[in-house]
């Protein structure tokens, strides 16, 4: 059996240092559950990042992948496989009618797509720049990065990528003040994710469509974090009523196999032709397998049902602390991507968490995060805020 000190010593000789890791090794989770070496129990409310939306190994998707896995596993996009069209069918069937998937492996990934179409589409009319937000989050690959608002991330990494321009979120004015005749597109998260849990304000993303389609440019947004239920509806656009022209996905598509997905409007559809984007991985038959039964378990067991219930609950409950607790400043997010704006640093909040077997995480630096299955149930939610109680509880004492 691995101890965390052997394993810590192996990461500390081999692996490249650009995480900074919680003293945790998780060897089992099931449901809303995890469980480290020494056996103690944790409740999940990070599943991952926001990833293992149906909780840890979900029988469902455990079988479908142990069945794929024992079948095909790739072949690569020169030939044909069931389960990718399979898993097209079924997001463009969740609201999407006319649209269209590429499939790759990671939010960035999927975001390098949304870019390279908003450039393919526009440079035929000499437009290639995208209006992107201050404190967004699209993702860690150089193109990304450079539509990434907060500069922390791109520093020691120039030159920045050109062709993008930042504004803040929430601002229409300011997306049209920086439209130009070079703008080829508009790109968003509808609920800013790292930047700390902020959605769109009501009738902002209307606006921001009507002003796209005055000029005749693209709406693009990025759901890796907030897509896939995470808000209440199956896509986050959905929430807020604004379809956009073209939108990615990751995070919660495979709940842990890795796999992202680009969509594109009828539009836009063939704007990208043959040899001009690819990936070798890129909608694998076992990626797409994993995916299929996700999308299936969440209409089977109502999860959306189970979003808007239990987040209702939850904003509530913390509503309850801003009161409470002076360090509470205030309850951030949407649906089930919830949490609190504290006056200092969530990261001894965290900690407390963990100590009393609870994981949860941080959004930008003072903002504490949850994500929890959207699978969780009431009873994880009323434990949850009994541990966030305490833990603030003991940190408004020191
Ligand atoms: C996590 C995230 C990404 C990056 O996804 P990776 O799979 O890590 O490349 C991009 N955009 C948003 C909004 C995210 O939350």
């Amino acid at each position: 059996m691995a101890t965390l000190k052997e394993i810590s010593a192996l990461y500390d000789k081999y692996v490249m240092e650009t995480y900074a890791r919680a003293d945790l090794l998780f060897v089992r989770g099931k449901g809303t559950r995890l469980w480290d070496a020494d056996g103690r129990e944790f409740l999940d409310f990070a599943a991952g990042i926001a990833v293992c939306s149906l909780g840890h190994c979900h029988p469902a998707v455990t079988k479908a992948i142990q069945e794929q896995a024992g079948t095909l596993v790739h072949t690569s996009n020169l030939f044909l496989n069931e389960w990718q069209p399979r898993l097209a069918e079924k997001l463009i069937t969740h609201g999407f009618d006319g649209g269209v998937c590429f499939f790759c492996n990671s939010g960035a990934e999927a975001n390098e797509g949304l870019i390279k179409l908003a450039r393919k589409a526009g440079n035929e009319k000499g437009r290639n720049e995208i209006i992107v937000m201050n404190d967004s989050f699209h993702g860690r690959t150089l193109a990304t990065l450079a539509a990434t608002g907060r500069s922390k991330y791109r520093k020691g990494f120039q030159p920045d990528m050109p062709g993008f321009k930042f504004v803040d979120y929430n601002d229409v004015d300011a997306i049209r003040a920086a439209i130009n005749e070079k703008t080829a597109a508009v790109m968003l998260e509808p609920v800013q994710g790292e930047g700390g849990l902020i959605p769109a304000k009501p009738g902002y993303l209307q606006a921001v469509r009507e002003l796209c389609d005055e000029h005749g440019i693209m709406l693009l947004f990025d759901e890796v974090q907030c897509g896939m239920g995470r808000t209440g509806s199956f896509f986050a656009w959905q929430h807020f009523g604004v379809k956009p022209d073209a939108f990615s996905m990751a995070k919660a598509l495979g709940n842990g196999f890795p796999i992202g997905a680009l969509l594109a409007s009828e539009k836009y559809a063939k704007v990208l032709t043959p040899g001009t984007h690819a990936s070798t991985f890129g909608g694998t038959p076992l990626a797409c397998a994993a995916a299929c039964a996700v999308i299936d378990t969440y209409d089977r067991e109502k999860v959306l049902e189970n979003v808007r219930a239990r987040s209702a609950y939850l904003a509530e409950k913390l509503q309850g602390f801003v009161g409470k607790y002076p360090c509470v400043k205030g309850v951030r997010g949407l649906g089930l991507m919830i949490g609190l704006l504290l006056d200092r640093p969530a990261g001894p909040v965290l900690s407390i968490l963990r100590e009393k077997g609870m994981i949860a995480l941080s959004a930008g630096e003072t903002v504490l995060r949850m994500v929890p299955p959207l699978t969780v149930t009431q009873e994880d939610c009323e434990k949850a805020i009994a541990l966030l109680d305490q833990a603030l509880a003991q940190v408004s004492a020191n």
